[in-house]
């Protein structure tokens, strides 16, 4: 699976929907729409949309498949980088260093809410 605008990590369905309102065309999100944030190991944080029936199975537990998705999601925007054209900054070697640096990345945390519980663990260091 690859991470895409708008489409649940782990099922892949498109929550994105395009209305006509007044003439003017408006992006939204469907109700099953939502989002988890997730700790990584680098220390930031990570916001990745997964649908509510996912959410209800469980789906959002299973870190290693939803960071794989994210992963494929920043290769394929590397990829696109590196064919552009009008980006001759974004070499071959410079998108296989960014991506050899970001595939490496793993989350820590499941959720907002064990982030916060975890903190009394201790870090190991
Ligand atoms: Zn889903």
């Amino acid at each position: 699976m690859v991470d895409t605008y708008g489409h649940c990590s782990t099922c892949g369905k498109n929550m994105l929907i395009e209305q006509v309102l007044d003439g003017k065309l408006e992006k939204r999100f469907t109700a099953d729409y939502d989002e988890v944030q997730y700790l990584l190991d680098n220390g930031s944080r990570m916001r990745v949309v997964v649908c509510k029936q996912c959410q209800e199975k469980g789906k959002q537990d299973d870190t290693k498949e939803v960071m794989q998705t994210v992963i494929n999601g920043w290769k394929k925007e590397v990829d696109d980088l590196v064919a552009d054209p009008k980006r001759p900054d974004w070499t071959k070697e410079r998108g296989d260093k960014h991506m050899k640096e970001y595939s490496s990345i793993s989350i820590v945390t499941d959720k907002e809410k064990e982030f916060k519980g975890a903190k009394k663990e201790s870090s190991g260091g």
